[in-house]
């Protein structure tokens, strides 16, 4: 399924296609703002207005916008574009790999992630420990090698930038990154995207130039609520509208299919509280493989719950046992385990602390 189209931001779009017009378009970038404003997105767009064969004139627009048609712009839209590079925090592979194979596995799991991007309007923020480790850059700084592979540009859209990290014994390709934004390759745009900007390194601050993406006006989260989401009843999007607060991704994550992981780990605790019985059959009705997405994401509900029972009082040492056992359970996830048997072992220890 392709990403749904860029709303609003017409002024930052206009200003960007008329930088590029007139070849003043800065080779780093920070796209700052609220969370779900569409930072990502509006990268995307700018890298797809790079790569178009046919840009357009819009209604009322500047020349030079995505024509959103060409193969170019699809591929942008797929997420397969080869020349557009799009970097999101991952989970750190296992230590004991060689650097090269760490490479590798921070390769995979980023083809993961952006898969699910791919099947999903939605994504989440990004969980706790992902980041943009040292083995992503040096990702980062193999594909900057490349000569483009089907136009003239190569974009690095690099999401939630304030999670680039860097670590210590890793200085040279932490370098080599803050020089390529420095003086990028004369092909290359870096577009990063950031809610937290203070937080991310002063040394990289210095090497973009920061962009302020606003909230939408409520008629235009309207407008893809009606259009994007097919609502029809005007009561409902006049609710979902105004608890979004000019932010789409908050728009989508009130709609149906968020709160799946919380009915997950509902489901879950409801099948703790039952007996052995229960809690095998929830535990088999687990997928056998692939303990990272879906299964992570319920054991992260979970621990939402847990913690919410905490802070609501009651015993309260009981509660923290019961999160350090998922904690547990969350760290094997990450690794190559059958989620039956995690949650099996979870739901046996969940039961004894009863
Ligand atoms: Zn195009």
């Amino acid at each position: 399924m392709p990403i749904p189209p860029l709303y609003g931001h017409e002024g930052i779009r206009n200003r960007l296609v008329g930088a590029i017009a007139s070849g003043r378009l800065p080779q780093a970038l920070l796209l700052e703002g609220p969370r779900g404003v569409g930072k990502q997105r509006l990268g995307l767009w700018l890298a797809q207005a790079l790569v178009c064969e046919r840009p357009v004139n819009g209604r009322g627009r500047e020349k030079g916008e995505p024509c959103g048609e060409c193969q170019p712009c699809r591929l942008v839209l797929n997420v397969s574009h080869p020349d557009v590079h799009w970097f999101v925090p991952v989970e750190p592979a296992k230590k004991g790999a060689d650097a090269d194979k760490q490479v590798d596995l921070a390769a995979e799991a980023l083809a993961e992630q952006l898969a699910a991007r791919r099947e999903r309007r939605l994504y989440e923020p990004p969980s706790g420990l992902a980041s943009h480790g040292i083995a992503s850059v040096r990702l980062m700084l193999r594909r900057l090698a490349l000569k483009p592979a089907l136009g003239r540009h190569k974009v690095f859209l690099i999401g939630d930038a304030e999670r680039l990290v860097p670590q210590t014994g890793a200085e040279a390709a932490a370098n080599a990154l803050l020089k390529a934004l420095e003086e990028p390759p004369a092909d290359t745009v870096f577009v990063l995207t950031s809610s937290e900007p203070d937080a991310l390194l002063p040394t990289i601050l210095s090497r973009v130039v920061r962009v302020r993406v606003a909230r939408n006006a409520d008629s235009i989260v309207a407008a893809f609520a009606q259009r994007e989401l097919g609502l029809k009843s005007q009561r409902d999007i006049a609710e979902r509208v105004t608890s979004a607060d000019g932010s789409i991704g908050k728009l989508l994550a009130s709609g149906e299919g968020a709160g799946g992981t919380g009915q997950a780990a509902e489901a879950f605790l409801g099948a703790v509280a039952g007996g052995a019985v229960q809690r095998y059959g929830f535990a088999l009705r687990q997928t056998p493989f692939q303990a990272r997405g879906g299964f992570t994401a319920m054991l992260d509900g979970l621990l939402e719950q847990l913690r919410a029972r905490a802070r609501a009082g009651g015993d309260t040492a009981r509660a923290v046992e019961a999160i350090a056992h998922t904690l547990d359970a969350r760290e094997l996830a990450q690794g190559n385990v059958n989620p039956q048997l995690v949650t099996a072992v979870l739901a046996d220890e969940l039961a004894e602390l009863k």
